[in-house]
């Protein structure tokens, strides 16, 4: 590939005066890691990755090929029954050395992903804290892998369940959380005793090799994670999932890839876990704590700039509390600073590509076509960097494209409702249903309207829902399957019933 500007490894002579220019990505783009090695990847293209903050080529890493996926495919076989057969412990202790060696380098790993993906350097250093806390989680998981002896019903015999990791296992994961997608799937596999290929997204790829790295020092034998990037990720990913050697696909991103790969992956009847998109409503009712609404609103929307599958995409505020509510928000959000992630006064970074930036442009001109008044932003900075201002819109009509689509970006927008009933019909009116957020001083309301919304998780009266050790995951088109908790390394184990006397 040719691209103009050189790497800002290679370019860094003081040109550039972020804190991250220090940051040497050449490490992280060193070839396809296979087998414990890194590899050349089969072609000579590669895959730039650009700094959404400045547009400059930040590193070139390798574009593997379906060869290339196959010899990933080899390398995961080759590990698999060792990996399989090391003890609960063993893999325990590797993995909480994964944590251990994770929050160490957070400050790094902290830097290299608010650079690549644009995040600002406290939602990055917050990422790799959740990143690194899946290790911990899972490394205590692996000890605690359930199995279970039971008498049938006859009496005739006994019901033995043995489980057992599921085998190979291919995992996709988004650019929005380059850590904390990866290790939400490798840690849970590794527990089960599964061995995996990482294939992140192509825009984040820095990370996700700065962590293949971290886990061969841990201790993790080789074959057992291998990471691939790649610009073909259908005919890469269909060679791999087309493999009988693989029994595992687990995949975050859009709910239109999800489709796709299920279709893909039924060809093998292939076990799948899907964290798909979202578009959460956010409920404020007249009784909510305003505050507490506010200070639930800013993470709910404002953290990583807006681009989470959890983001609050639908402010729902009742007529009594609604101008206060906008008034409060209009306030919060203009004082954010907008900038590069990486100076530590940004509060709001870049999109990650100039493309997420014209959709967010075009869900607020809809909007505003349908009667939206745009309150706070609303327009697009002129200059270098892919960049949108927080926004607020109020008055938008239940027919605007972004009562339907992910906005993914620094966008509210306000909906004004009159009834529970109302509020509860408009939250469900989706295909979605990942996260919700419901605010009142009512407990009983509270939780009457979270068994009514069709949602797989609710926060009430917080803003952030993501915690390692809870399920998460989505109902309807977000999803299938659950990670963290207890439920995390069970997608990655099947059951084996033996049916004996004794
Ligand atoms: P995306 O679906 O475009 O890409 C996700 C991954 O799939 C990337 O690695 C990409 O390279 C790969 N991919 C793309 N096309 C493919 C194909 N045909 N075959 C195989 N792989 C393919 O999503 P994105 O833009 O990277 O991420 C944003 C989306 O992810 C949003 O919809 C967001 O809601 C969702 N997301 C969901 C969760 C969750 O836990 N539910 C978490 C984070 C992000």
């Amino acid at each position: 590939m040719s691209a103009t500007p050189m790497p800002r490894a290679a370019n860094a002579e003081g040109a550039i005066a972020d804190p991250a220019a220090s940051l040497d990505c050449r490490p992280f783009s060193k070839g396809l890691y296979i087998d414990g090695r890194w590899q050349k990847a089969s072609q000579a293209h590669t895959i730039p990755v650009i700094d959404p903050a400045t547009e400059d080529l930040l590193a070139e890493v390798a574009d593997a090929t379906v060869d290339d996926a196959r010899r990933a495919v080899d390398a995961a076989a080759g590990a698999a029954r060792a990996w399989r057969l090391t003890s609960p412990r063993q893999r325990s202790e590797i993995l909480r050395t994964c944590y251990r060696l994770m929050i160490e380098r957070s400050d790094m790993l902290a830097r290299l992903v608010s650079l690549e993906n644009g995040k600002a350097l406290p939602d990055a250093r917050g990422e790799i804290a959740y990143a690194a806390e899946f290790f911990r989680w899972n490394a205590e998981e692996a000890v605690r892998i359930p199995g279970e002896l039971g008498r049938a019903p006859s009496g005739g015999n006994r019901i033995l369940v043995d489980y057992e990791p599921i085998g190979i296992a291919v995992l996709i994961t988004p650019w929005n959380f380059p850590a904390a997608m990866a290790t939400r799937k490798i840690a849970p596999a590794l527990a089960a005793g599964c061995t995996v290929i990482l294939k992140p997204a192509s825009e984040t790829p820095l990370t996700a090799y700065a962590l293949a790295g971290l886990y061969e020092e841990a201790g993790v034998p080789p074959g057992v994670v291998n990471v691939i990037t790649t610009s073909t990720p259908g005919p890469v990913t269909a060679a791999m999932l087309g493999d009988p050697r693989v029994r595992k696909l687990s995949f975050t991103g859009s709910t239109g890839v999800g489709r796709q790969l299920l279709a893909e992956a039924a060809k093998t009847v292939l076990s799948s876990s899907m964290e798909l998109g979202g578009n959460a409503p956010f409920l404020v009712f007249d009784d909510a704590d305003l505050d507490a609404a506010l200070d639930g609103a800013m993470v709910a929307k404002m953290r990583n700039a807006g681009e989470a599958c959890t983001a609050a995409n639908r402010f729902y505020v009742q007529a009594g509390i609604h101008d206060d509510f906008v008034a409060g928000l209009v306030g919060r959000m203009g004082a954010l600073k907008v900038g590069p992630g990486s100076d530590p006064s940004t509060a709001c970074g870049p999109m990650i590509t100039a493309k997420a930036v014209d959709k967010i442009d075009r869900l607020v001109a809809d909007a505003v076509a349908r009667g939206a008044k745009v309150v706070l932003g609303g327009r697009r900075p002129e200059g270098k960097g892919f960049y949108y201002p927080p926004t607020v819109l109020i008055d938008v009509s239940p027919d605007a494209e972004m009562a339907r689509e992910e906005i993914f970006g620094p966008v509210a927008a306000i909906y004004r409702f009159e009834t529970q009933e109302q509020a509860i019909a408009w939250s469900n009116d989706t295909e979605y249903g990942l996260a919700s957020y419901i605010f009142t001083r009512d407990l009983k309301r509270g939780l009457a309207v979270a068994s009514e919304i069709e949602s797989g998780m609710i926060a009430l009266n917080r803003g952030l829902v993501s915690d390692p050790a809870a399920p998460f995951g989505g109902v309807k088109q977000s999803g299938l399957g659950r990670e963290g908790g207890a439920h995390g390394v069970l997608e990655f184990l099947e059951a084996k019933y033996i049916a004996t006397s004794f």
